[in-house]
């Protein structure tokens, strides 16, 4: 909490990962891109690097959905692993030992980020993230907090052990699932950022409301939870939604935070971007959430390297 790029006034995030390497490759193996880990680790490294020459200044791993109970779901009779995948990825691999599956797979991830850390020679954090266990966009099938806190205290060690610098839980639908995954990472003494997706201004996915969120979040105020941010939505509904999380959390010294996606789905069933959202439009509305009262800004699905390179010319 008492690093220097946590304590500046506006904080940089990056862009999105997994559909970034869907623009670049064929990513159709493994689900959440979880082939960028197993098949396109140098390409994975390009983005992160790409994102810090962009000018982030906090980069999240590739692990947005490397939890055992997505990894046991796989079909992995169907996947052959390349050459190029360690001994111990392999061994694991074989047996079929999902536990042990996801530790590797975090630690991957967060060593793919170092590494371009390292290669860029930059001062740059890096997050490790915690996600829903479940689909992003489906808050019923949300599990209880009992069910859900043993599986984000897993992964968060695994994050924590492997090094990251602080932990971002994103893309939360439903409150209690959220407060079991912020349980589970405020163990590992990092410093804790959690975001949500918004269904309206004042309702989350799971159409519980902004209130009874407040509420739970500031059980965790004096913790070392220390941003609360909104993503994974239209930036149109982000104009909306941000001002009201800001109220919310007025009374405390909570940060507050905003990475919109810029996807819909097209006339065809694909997801994509509409030529429509540039990047100075991004720019446009980033501005909009920076005088609203959010200090921490990113960009979520769709969103590229070019995007984090026009927030960074202007806002700073
Ligand atoms: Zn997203």
């Amino acid at each position: 909490m008492d690093n220097p790029i946590l304590q500046q006034p506006l904080i940089l995030l990056d862009g999105a990962i997994g559909t970034e390497l869907d623009n670049q490759i064929e990513t159709s193996h493994l689900p959440w891109s979880l082939d960028g880990l197993v098949f396109y680790p140098h390409l994975l490294q390009k983005v992160h690097q790409d994102y810090i020459e962009a000018g982030a200044q906090v980069i999240t791993i590739n692990g947005f959905r490397t939890n055992q109970r997505t990894l046991a779901r796989v079909d992995w009779n169907q996947i052959e692993l390349p050459d190029t995948a360690s001994d111990e990825l392999k061994g694991i691999w074989a047996e079929k030992n999902w536990e042990a599956l996801e530790k590797v797979l975090n630690h991957l991830a967060v060593n793919i980020a170092q590494q371009a850390r390292h290669a860029s020679g930059k001062n740059v954090l890096i997050a490790g993230n915690l996600a829903p266990l479940e689909d992003c966009f489906a808050p019923e099938k949300s599990p209880s907090l009992k069910v859900a806190f043993p599986e984000h205290q897993q992964k968060a060690k695994h994050l924590a052990d492997a090094g990251v610098d602080l932990i971002l839980i994103e893309t939360m639908n439903r409150i209690e699932e959220s407060e079991a995954a912020l349980q589970a990472a405020l163990e590992t003494d990092l410093p804790v950022w959690i975001s949500f997706i918004f269904d309206s201004q004042q309702t989350l996915l799971s159409e519980e409301p902004l209130d009874e969120l407040a509420t739970m979040l500031k059980r965790y105020a004096t913790s070392s939870l220390c941003g609360v941010l909104l993503n994974c939505f239209s930036m149109t509904l982000m104009d909306r939604a941000l001002p009201q999380l800001v109220k919310a959390l007025s009374d405390t010294a909570l940060r507050v935070g905003a990475y919109a996606n810029v996807e819909g789905l097209s006339e065809g069933g694909i997801w994509q971007r509409h030529d429509a959202l540039t990047p100075e439009l991004y720019l446009d509305h980033a501005q909009r959430w920076i005088t609203d009262g959010a200090s921490i800004i990113g960009g979520c699905c769709g969103t590229t390297p070019q995007d984090i390179r026009v927030l960074n010319k202007h806002l700073f």
